[in-house]
């Protein structure tokens, strides 16, 4: 039987927003109809973007490799499906700017024809470094929202003993984790037993919220129809926003606490979420590359909110229509949930690796502060946000000085260990969007970071560059006086003469290379004062 124990610690903080997950929940995942043109940008994860391997007019199948993420932190990039690629341009990506970045457009022609690796049933008689490199071939990335490449993620420096298999999805509206555990748990398990080989790992530990019970008896199923040996446990949290953060999972589940610039892998753990487990599964026992991902489409005014497999490059604009359109005007689409969600601009932007949710909410759902950011009531020093903070920091204080450009102060009160939550700003009675205000701060941090940075590596490079001349001199002498000795021993009284024209003619040279070649002013060039015809300047 599987094992399933509930957490009796607490979060410090945190809050419990709506949830609003009935909307999108109660339906079995659809899949979206690939669109007239899929947009795969080649950068849709942490890390350097993919060089692009495929050209206009060119024909792909599903699964094919057309972007290659070469660095070691990058993911490449496939094909969502088969038919011909039409171009190689820049389109809207799915961020606050609603920048442009360079994607592979590709004419669908519906026939969904792959190209697959070797599928491995019998992944157990591979070796653990195969098995990372399947995943890195996969293309595959953290599929919570985080994008960062798994390949990089699993293979540790330090010995792991616990795979953290998160599936907390504790943000609002967002429900695609959930149906994926309902549906399809048995390849969410096979895939934690890869990944577990791959880090080494003695143990999975699956952290889930308390509002999901169907997924846990799901889990708990599929745990007990499997036959490895690999063992399994599930650990139920309290629902309460932020719970699904790594770190603070970590410690509500297995008491641990990860202090600031520590990773949750120097305490033997490595964290993962369920649905890139089951993408691990795709790709290592079916051969599938990671293709398609579960996006939650849902918002008050959408018509038939539900969860959609869905081609990545697929534009929101036609996911939206997938769901049934909208029943009322839209003021803002979010990538992701209302918490912790980019608002996207232009909803031509892809679907990427990283997007989860969907989130269209009419101007009535959206705080004040949201639509005036700057029309917020003043600080009443309430302190409910110092209550709500899961870190443990004061966020009060943190605004004043965001506010007041005192970046140093605002670092020395640890703004740097803001997780970008939202609880604070969620819970604030004068509705400051103190989240802005970190992020902006923290913006301004990394960038004076960056600039000292660059500083320090400019003037490293310049006494490298010193020293080294001085090295190239001191060597350049040695031989110098090497070799006259050298002379003198073989030739004597003749040898000073020899280098006394040898020195001559170097200085000679020297004066020559000096000289200016020609000294006549160039007739082309204007006097001081004046142009070349003795006007004014
Ligand atoms: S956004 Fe930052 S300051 Fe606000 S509650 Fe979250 S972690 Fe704390
Ligand atoms: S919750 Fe808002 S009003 Fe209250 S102390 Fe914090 S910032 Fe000020």
């Amino acid at each position: 039987m599987a094992e399933v124990f509930y957490s009796q610690r607490r979060l410090a903080g945190g809050v419990h927003p709506p949830e609003h997950k009935r909307e999108s929940s109660e339906r079995p995942i659809r899949a979206a109809p690939l669109p007239r043109h899929l947009f795969v940008p080649l950068r849709q994860h942490v890390g350097n973007a993919a060089t692009v391997r495929v050209t206009a007019g060119e024909r792909v199948r599903r699964g094919q490799r057309i972007g290659e993420g070469e660095e070691y932190v990058s993911a490449h990039v496939h094909a969502p499906a088969s038919g011909v690629v039409r171009a190689i341009a820049p389109h809207p990506m799915p961020t606050a700017s609603g920048l442009t970045e360079p994607c592979v457009v590709i004419e669908p022609d519906g026939g969904d024809e792959w190209e697959q690796m070797p599928p491995w049933p019998d992944w157990r008689s591979r070796s653990a470094f195969d098995l990372r490199s399947r995943v890195r071939e996969a293309g595959i990335v953290g599929l919570g929202g985080a994008a960062f490449p798994t390949a990089v993620k699993i293979n540790p420096r330090t010995g792991v003993h616990t795979l953290l298999l998160n599936a907390a999805e504790c943000e609002p509206w967002i429900s695609c984790d959930d149906r994926l555990m309902r549906e399809r748990s048995a390849e969410i398990v096979v895939g934690a037993a890869i990944l577990m080989r791959c880090v080494g790992a003695a143990e999975c530990l699956i952290g889930i919220e308390d509002n999901k019970p169907q997924a846990v008896a799901a889990l708990a199923a599929a745990i007990d129809g499997w036959d490895g040996p690999e063992p399994f446990r599930i650990g139920v949290v309290p629902s309460l926003y932020p719970s699904g953060t790594e770190k603070l999972l970590i410690d509500l589940l297995l008491g641990i606490r990860i202090a600031r610039h520590t990773r949750a892998s120097t305490h033997g753990i490595i964290g993962q979420n369920v649905a890139t487990a089951a993408a691990v599964y795709r790709a290592v026992v079916r051969g599938e590359a990671l293709t398609h991902r579960i996006v939650t489409v849902t918002g008050p005014a959408v018509r038939e909110a539900g969860n959609f497999e869905v081609a990545l490059g697929t534009p929101f604009a036609d996911l939206l229509d997938a769901a049934g359109g909208l029943s009322a005007p839209t003021e803002r689409l979010l990538m992701g949930g209302p918490m912790m969600g980019v608002a996207i601009p232009d909803p031509r932007a892809p679907v990427i690796k990283a997007s989860n949710c969907l989130l269209a909410l009419p101007r009535s759902a959206l705080a004040p502060a949201v639509l005036a950011p700057e029309a917020h009531d003043p600080c009443i020093r309430c302190g409910a946000c110092a209550e709500a903070c899961p870190v443990g920091l004061l966020p009060q204080q943190l605004y004043w000085h965001a506010r007041a450009g005192q970046h140093e102060q605002a670092e020395a009160l640890e703004l740097m260990d803001c997780i970008d939550c939202g609880a604070c700003a969620w819970v604030c009675p004068s509705k400051i969007p103190l989240v802005q205000y970190f992020r902006y701060a923290k913006g301004q941090v990394w960038e004076r970071e960056a600039g000292r940075l660059a500083a320090e590596q400019a003037q490293n490079r310049h006494q490298f560059r010193t020293e080294r001349l001085a090295r190239d001199k001191a060597e350049r002498e040695a031989e110098l006086a090497r070799r006259r000795d050298a002379l003198m021993a073989t030739q004597g009284q003749d040898a000073q003469a020899l280098i006394a024209a040898a020195q001559a003619k170097a200085k000679a040279k020297a004066e020559a290379q000096v000289a200016p070649q020609n000294p006549e002013p160039s007739p082309a060039r204007p006097p001081p004062g004046g142009d070349a015809n003795g006007g004014p300047a």
